[in-house]
Order: structure tokens, then C-alpha cells, then sequence
């Protein structure tokens, strides 16, 4: 398949929806989410549809990753200082962050998903992505403190270390259950305190807590 030329018309697509950051835009461009998808899945790939990744769990889709790391970026250009994210899954969206920011830390609690992140991004040659195995409703603290905190699993509340481990001036973006679904938080932490807003519904899978 000429995937390139599919991504650019998956690229215009997210343009028309709204996200506007060139770094989000291009990373979009250049990752090839069809190398995160079981082989029957490829002709999806550039479709804005959600995906099965095994174990139970899926990448979100395009237009959700893209508008997430928009959100998480708060409009810097170039790129942005470390990123956390929580809940690694098939690797995608920690690929789509290594263009975008320094560093990358992303936490999966699903050994099998971690293994997979690691063979999907091991061809893609990304010194500044590290992938840790563990339960990331605890953060990774060691790798902070974080100019941004991004979640691919939706919790009931916000886990404090999430919050500790924020840079001063860093945003975190998460699915929290809201108003019996679900709907994106945005944290920004000020010298004045945390500010909070809820956006638009989202669907992503639970956060859960220890490894499996
Ligand atoms: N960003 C991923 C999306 C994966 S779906 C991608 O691009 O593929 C969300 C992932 O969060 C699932 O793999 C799930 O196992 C993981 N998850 C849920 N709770 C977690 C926790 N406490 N710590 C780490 N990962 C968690």
C-alpha cells in the first residue's frame, strides 16, 4: 500500500477537524500506525477508527491521539520538554509523542503489551522513547518531573503521583469517568494551584491498578 500518500489524506483530515499544531501534524504524517496493527487490520489503519491491539484493549483513534497531544503541547512550538505517558499499548501513540517532545517515558501494566510495544517500535530506531513495565497509576518518578502527563486508560479520579510528578508550567491530559461516561481532564499546574477543565466525551479503556 502507498502509505504515504493514505497518511496525507489522513493528515488533511485531522487539519479539517481542527488540530492546527504543525509538530502534531507531521508526526501524524511520518509514524505508519499500520506497523501497530494486526496484519488483517492494515487497511484500517488510516481510517479514524479506534482499533483492537489484543488482551482487550485498543489504540484510540486519530483523531483522538492527535487532539490529546495537541491539547498536552498548549501550543509551544518545537518540541516540548518529558513526556509521561500511561498506558503504552501497541506503542503508537509513544512513537507519535517522540516526535513531539525530548523525551518519552510510557508505562504499560500488561506484559504482553509492553513486549509488543517493544518489538512494533524496535524497527523505528527512537533513542528517546523508554518503555517501563509497571503499574502507572503510580507514575514513573524517577523519569520526571514531566512537562506533560498523558493517559490512554480512563480512571475514577486522578492519581496524586500523576500530579507530583507534574512539572511547574505542565499540563496533564486524561480520561477520567465523568457524568456517567467518560470526558478528557486537562490539569494545568500554576504556581497558584491545579487548574481544571473537562472537555468533550471520550471512550477509552479503564484504568486499572497492578500488573497482569
Ligand atoms: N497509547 C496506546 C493505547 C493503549 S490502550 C497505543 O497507542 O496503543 C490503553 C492501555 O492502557 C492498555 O494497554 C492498558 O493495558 C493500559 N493501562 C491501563 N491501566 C494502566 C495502568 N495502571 N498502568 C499502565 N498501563 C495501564
Amino acid at each position: 500500500m502507498d502509505s504515504l500518500a493514505v497518511r496525507q489524506r489522513m493528515v488533511q483530515k485531522l487539519a479539517g477537524q481542527g488540530v492546527t499544531d504543525p509538530l502534531v501534524l507531521s508526526a501524524m504524517g511520518s509514524i505508519e500506525r499500520h506497523r501497530f496493527v494486526d496484519s488483517a487490520l492494515v487497511n484500517q489503519a488510516y481510517e479514524d477508527t479506534s482499533l483492537p491491539i489484543g488482551l482487550g484493549q485498543t489504540i484510540s483513534k486519530p483523531g483522538v491521539v492527535s487532539r490529546m497531544i495537541e491539547l498536552l503541547r498548549n501550543g509551544v512550538s518545537g518540541p516540548m520538554g518529558r513526556v509521561l505517558e500511561i498506558g503504552t499499548g501497541c506503542g503508537y501513540q509513544a512513537a507519535v509523542l517522540s516526535c513531539v517532545a525530548t523525551e518519552v517515558y510510557s508505562i504499560e501494566r500488561l506484559r504482553g503489551l509492553h513486549d509488543k510495544a517493544r518489538d512494533n517500535l524496535r524497527p523505528l530506531l527512537l533513542p528517546n522513547v523508554h518503555l517501563l513495565f509497571g503499574d502507572g497509576m503510580a507514575g514513573y518518578a524517577k523519569g520526571g518531573p514531566y512537562s506533560g502527563i498523558i493517559s490512554a486508560a480512563g480512571g475514577d479520579a486522578l492519581p496524586q503521583a500523576w500530579v507530583d510528578q507534574l512539572a511547574m508550567g505542565g499540563r496533564l491530559v486524561a480520561p477520567v469517568v465523568h457524568a456517567g461516561g467518560q470526558a478528557l481532564l486537562v490539569v494545568d499546574k500554576t504556581p497558584q494551584g491545579l487548574r481544571q477543565s473537562i472537555l468533550e466525551a471520550v471512550h477509552f479503556v479503564p484504568l486499572k491498578s497492578g500488573v497482569a
